[in-house]
């Protein structure tokens, strides 16, 4: 009863313009709607996500360019909880360079990541940082980075309630955590799970690489969260468990066309078929510049 009742104090909250998750069941004496916050196509489609206590939020990835994670610092500034944690889920860009502005506004909070993840992020970020600021105007990105500390623990806690943070494992990068809110039967899979977009394959350009991302698929699909937060997103996107199927389809497509292809036109041609509703068209153009460089 002890966790029923913790649920009255639980959402997941987010901003305007974010994807409402009309999926997650209403709770008895608690919040119907939870919604995370998702990036313009300018921020990469990125979700980050706000976990919500009575007085105390946890926030999950930072948003990668400055106006994304200023947004973002809106919602939880908004929300009226003290922000204490916030958890990185891998390396990439979109999920860590937006820490700055994050900390700025809110610097009691604790940037955390997995211990494994830690030493790859802590090397990454600065360099990153100067690659993608070198040819973008004056405040798009933060004019620093901040390094997370390593989580020594496999979970954390908001105001006494568990969020289980999962050992890393291959997706679209070789290192990803992914978090489990059982008192919200909510997975936050990150770049697991792509809806709706063209995923960020470019570090996956073997079938036996794939595979590994398509077993960590099978594992996180198995915990049965009934809602599952992809890493990116459209504004329609569900955030249910069809973003499994979805990513396992679009992986699929992915094998069969890197068997098939012969040239760089070819391979994105065949990965356009189906396909040209998806949002983030430059992960598709890197995906093939990393098969076919040049
Ligand atoms: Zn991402």
């Amino acid at each position: 009863m002890q966790l029923l009742n913790r649920r009255t104090f639980l959402e997941l909250s987010g901003a305007a313009g974010a994807a409402v998750l009309a999926s997650t069941p209403a709770r008895a004496g608690g919040h119907s709607a939870a919604e995370v916050f998702t990036a313009d196509p300018q921020g990469g489609l990125v979700d980050s996500t706000v976990i919500l206590g009575e007085d105390k939020a946890v926030l999950v990835d930072a948003q990668m360019n400055v106006p994304n994670a200023m947004r973002l610092a809106d919602v939880i500034a908004a929300t009226g909880r003290d922000l204490e944690t916030v958890f990185i889920t891998h390396m990439h860009p979109d999920h860590n360079l937006g820490l700055a502005v994050i900390m700025d506004r809110f610097p009691n909070a604790r940037p955390v990541t997995h211990a494994a993840l830690q030493p790859v992020i802590a090397g990454a970020l600065q360099p990153m940082l100067d690659g993608m600021s070198a040819g973008a105007p004056a405040g798009v990105f933060a004019d620093r980075v901040v390094v997370p500390e390593a989580l020594n623990a496999d979970h954390i806690l908001l105001e006494g309630e568990r969020i289980d943070v999962l050992d890393p494992m291959h997706g679209d990068t070789d290192l990803i955590s992914a978090l489990h809110v059982p008192a919200l039967d909510t997975l936050i899979a990150s770049d697991f799970v792509y809806a709706d977009t063209f995923a960020w394959t470019a570090e996956n350009t073997t079938a036996e690489r794939v595979a590994l991302w398509v077993e960590s698929l099978d594992k996180l699909e198995a915990i049965g969260a009934s809602t599952v937060i992809p890493g990116h997103r459209i504004e329609s996107s569900p955030n249910d468990a069809t973003g499994f199927a979805q990513t396992r389809a679009y992986l699929a497509q992915w094998v069969e066309a890197l068997e098939q292809a012969g040239s760089a036109d070819e391979l994105r041609a065949l990965m356009q078929v189906g396909n040209e509703s998806r949002g983030m068209g430059f992960a598709l153009d890197m995906a093939v510049g990393a098969v076919y460089p040049g």
